[in-house]
């Protein structure tokens, strides 16, 4: 599933196509890709920004917001018209004055929503920090973790708490960190939360300059892969020799997610 350097990367690629058009249509040839009434007040509207919050994709249109989370196979793809037979997997399409955007799915688990300003803000305040943001510092990350007794890499995957982390990025992070992925979110110290808050944004900022990661068939403009999945340290690398230490990579499963670490340099 895309996670952070992945939702950036189409975020950045699409806004020059996207930023500015009015929004005429929304073609939706697979129903269920829309979650609740997607009610026709968009229709007309401009496209004022077009950001991530989280693990979405968000529209924002004069009155009201379209949010789309691509999960497993989704992807969005710029055309210059719609296209006159229908493509293979696409779902859904937002047609635009200069072209439209196709939503091709292939495994049909992404999402669409309309919500409007009020429901916008009560779902947006939900979910966490935003760890690229000024508000997510190293005393914010202490403070927040002393009433979270959970294993770090559960904690670090809930949305409502830091935002915008997969199975990937938290599994790289804590690599850097030197953090054992079952610790007690709330046993860590100071130091700890220092490290970690370093290795998120360290980690998080590297991958979104290489476009992100290509694991889970992540491609984004149609077919263009991430290019971080090469520097990746720990992530599927089971058996592969630890970067510092040289000791093989192992694999647990913690919170039903695959996990990998390296047991003599994370403590
Ligand atoms: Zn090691």
């Amino acid at each position: 599933m895309p996670e952070l350097p992945e939702v950036e990367t189409v975020v950045r690629t699409l806004r020059p196509f996207v930023e500015g058009q009015s929004l005429q249509d929304i073609k939706v040839y697979w129903p269920r890709i829309v979650q609740g009434p997607l009610k026709r007040t968009w229709q007309g509207q401009t496209v004022k920004v077009l950001k991530r919050r989280a693990k979405f994709i968000v529209m924002q249109l004069d009155s009201g917001f379209l949010t789309t989370h691509l999960r497993m196979t989704g992807q969005l793809i710029p055309v210059d018209a719609l296209p006159r037979r229908q493509m293979p997997h696409v779902h859904a399409a937002f047609v635009l004055t200069n072209g439209a955007i196709l939503f091709q799915d292939v495994r049909k688990f992404g999402r669409i929503r309309f919500l409007g300003p009020a429901d916008y803000a009560l779902w947006e305040s939900k979910l966490g920090c935003e760890p690229l943001e000024e508000s997510f510092t190293a005393d914010w990350l202490y403070e927040s973790t002393r009433k979270r007794r959970r294993q770090l890499k559960p904690a670090l995957l809930d949305q409502g708490f830091i935002a915008g982390l997969g199975n990937i990025y938290v599994d790289e992070a804590l690599f850097v960190a030197r953090l054992q992925p079952t610790r007690l979110a709330a046993d860590l110290s100071r130091q700890d939360c220092s490290r970690l808050h370093g290795a998120i944004q360290k980690v998080l900022r590297k991958a979104t300059a290489a476009n992100g990661s290509s694991f889970m068939d992540f491609k984004f403009l149609g077919g263009q892969e991430g290019g971080y999945t090469d520097e990746m340290l720990v992530f599927r690398r089971t058996g592969l020799p630890c970067p510092r230490c040289k000791r093989p990579i192992e694999r647990i499963v913690l919170g039903g997610r695959s996990t990998h670490f390296c047991r003599s340099c994370q403590i």
